[in-house]
Order: C-alpha cells, then structure tokens, then sequence
C-alpha cells in the first residue's frame, strides 16, 4: 500500500526554475509610490524616521488567501498518524518554499546577500559538521539547507514511504525540528532581503499565507521554539513582529 496521502519520491523540484515575470529589477521598486501596470500596490513605508519593513505595512501584512484562523488547516485528521502528518506537511513546506526561492532566487546573489541576514543586526551562521559555526552567503546557505532537507526526504530510514516501515520515533522529531529551525531562517531571510521581490511577483498573498501556515503548523505539532521567532534581546527577527501581528489580529492563535 503506498501512502495515504500519496507521499511519493518525486525529483527535486527545479529550485533554480526562471522566475515566472522574466524581470525581477529592483529598480521599479515598490517603495517609490509608482505602481506597475494594474496599480494598487504602490506605497509609501513612510518618509523620513527609521522605515518599517514593507512586510509589516498594510495591506501586505495582512494579505492572505484564508481569511480566519489558520488553526483548522493544521489539525491532525481523524485516523491520521501524527509522524506521517508531519511528514507529508514538511514535503509541502519544502516544495513550496523551493518554489518560492526558485522565483526569487535572480535577486538573491552573493553580491547582493553575502549573509544570511534575516533582520537589521542579525545574520545566521551555518554549523559544519565539526560543530564550528561559520558564515555563508545566503543562497550558499539556502541551497545547503534545501539539499540537506531533499536527503532526509529521500532517504527511507527518515522518512519511509513503504508499507511497514515506521517513523523512528526517538530521532524524528529531532529531525523535524532542527528542519523546521532552518525552514524559518529561510522565511526571514526572504521576508527581510527580498519582500520587494515577492510584491513584484503579487506573490504576497500566497507567501503570507504559507508562512501563516507554517508557523500555525509548528505551533499545534511544537515544532518552533518561540526564541527562533522572535530573536535574542537586540537581535531581533525581522519576522517576529510579523507573527506578533499576525497573533494579534486573530490569524494565528495566542
Ligand atoms: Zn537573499
């Protein structure tokens, strides 16, 4: 029997497939009040002062494709094994995260990300195996993540697709957490450095809505230590008043 939820070894998604617009300038940008063709989306972060992130602005905010609380989309359905659950959930954040990546990635160099910044003073550094942290450019760093992410998945001790093969349930939670972790640094990244990108894309919606789901999902199944999200004292995660906001105004739960 394969799986219920049709989990199946599939390639890896073509993570540096052409972005769909064919120009992704930074030059039109969206803070300059001119909107593109279609309009609507042109803004002002507010002149002068320390500007807000443009993810923190009405109406990007708060743009999403479920209205309401993301809650009811990440309870464990009936007769469903929680591990395989989780499993198939990880599968659809990866994919769709690679996918959001591989529209953005053009913008996100070497030179233009030459570290994993995810916030004004904060930048995450990479662990080796050795356990020495070092500092990478942020696609170096993505591009390590998401390939070390696409070997667990493949990889039938971890995540097993046949029938008769259980979840290892002292190390997968352990997994699923530690891949959750660089699930979110990937998030913040893309949040803090790329935004603009995502607004050109009219992909706001569709991003808030997957990262609303992701943290709602690593909330209900304790899969994000709330640290991870909000940053140390003066280190703050850009995304953190994201989630804030986002808690407040009824979208995720308290
Ligand atoms: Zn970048």
């Amino acid at each position: 029997m394969t799986s219920f939820f049709g989990r199946s070894k599939t390639p890896r998604p073509n993570k540096r497939s052409p972005t769909p617009t064919g120009s992704l300038s930074r030059e039109n940008s969206m803070t300059e009040g001119s909107s593109g063709p279609g309009g609507g989306t042109g803004v002002s972060t507010g002149e002068g002062g320390a500007s807000k992130p443009l993810y923190l602005c009405s109406p990007f905010a708060d743009a999403a494709l479920v209205s309401g609380n993301f809650k009811t989309i990440v309870t464990l359905p009936k007769y469903t094994d929680i591990m395989e659950w989780v499993a198939v959930n990880i599968f659809d954040f990866y994919t769709n995260l690679n996918e959001f990546y591989g529209a953005i990635t053009e913008c996100c160099t070497q030179s233009s990300c030459p570290t994993m910044s995810a916030g004004p003073s904060l930048n995450y550094m990479w662990t080796t195996p050795e356990r020495k942290q070092i500092s990478l450019s942020a696609p170096t760093y993505i591009d390590s993540v998401m390939s070390s992410v696409q070997n667990l998945l493949d990889d039938e001790n971890v995540f097993p697709t046949r029938s008769g093969q259980e979840f290892n349930s002292q190390t997968f939670p352990v997994t699923i957490k530690h891949i959750y972790r660089q699930f979110l640094r990937i998030f913040a990244h893309i949040y803090h450095a790329h935004f603009e990108t995502i607004l050109h894309l009219r992909a706001e919606p569709h991003f808030n809505s997957l990262f609303a789901h992701f943290l709602a999902f690593g909330k209900e199944y304790q899969l994000l230590e709330e640290r991870d999200i909000k940053g140390e004292a003066g280190v703050p995660v850009g995304v953190g008043l994201l989630w804030e906001r986002w808690k407040e105004s009824g979208k995720l739960e308290h």
